[in-house]
């Protein structure tokens, strides 16, 4: 079995290799680690392997890892958030990818505005426009960023989705490339990007070179570096 260490510079050299093939720089896209349902040894592998960002989807779960692990470490949120969990969230993550609806965001302002504290966040997309998954559709998109523009202590810093499956990555490629238009779009409107660079985060363990080729700043890799969940 491969260890973790080398999964990570595996992953690595995937990663460049695919933005080298775009024509981009490989130093552009930064790997979240996703830790959900991992256990904390392992964790601790990877950040003595030099991984300092980690993706978590489940509050409780986040918490035990945040503190155990302790400074240094940049913990974001990809999971699904209820509004009431709000307060734990804006106090525990570093940054929230998975803002989808004004609710949510607003809940969240509230929250940070107790602490002062700013918070890097992504707009979440349904890009496939599927009924069961979470994310504001495409269409709709535009207005609710204007709308969470104006929450003084939320940084949108860009788009974030989780794309339809297939078994061929090949065939998400479209679902990527309509993400980065879109975020492109919002930057020229000034309606992303405002305070730092732009993010766009798609690409999980089956897909992220195909994402990483479509323009991707954050990919987020669990089962192709921890291996398979408990
Ligand atoms: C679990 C998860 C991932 C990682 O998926 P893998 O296929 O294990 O790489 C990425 N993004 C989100 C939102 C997830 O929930």
């Amino acid at each position: 079995m491969m260890t973790i260490a080398e999964n990570l510079h595996a992953i690595r050299c995937r990663i460049n290799d695919a933005a080298s093939r775009a024509g981009r720089d490989g130093e552009a896209v930064r790997l979240v680690a996703v830790s959900k349902r991992v256990p904390l040894e392992r964790l601790r592998e990877a950040v003595a392997a030099g991984q300092t960002l980690f993706g978590e989807n489940y509050l409780q779960e986040a918490e035990l890892k945040i503190k155990a692990l302790g400074p240094g470490i940049e913990w974001h949120c990809i999971g699904h958030l209820q509004s009431n969990k709000a307060k734990l969230a804006a106090g525990l993550f570093d940054a929230v990818d998975t803002v989808d609806r004004f609710k949510l965001a607003a809940a969240l302002d509230r929250q940070l505005a107790e602490t002062g504290k700013l918070l890097p966040v992504l707009l979440q997309v349904n890009i496939g426009c599927e009924v069961q998954k979470s994310g504001v559709l495409p269409e709709e998109a535009e207005e609710l960023l204007r709308r969470i523009n104006a929450l003084p202590h939320l940084d949108v810093r860009g788009l974030m989705t989780i794309p339809p499956f297939f078994e061929d990555a090949e065939e998400v490629r479209p679902y990527f490339r309509r993400l980065r238009q879109m975020a492109d779009a919002f930057l020229d409107k000034g309606l992303l990007g405002r305070r730092g660079p732009l993010e766009v985060s798609m690409g999980m363990s089956g897909d992220f070179e195909v994402a990483v080729e479509e323009g991707a700043t954050l990919v987020r890799v669990g089962t192709a570096l921890f291996g398979e969940r408990l």
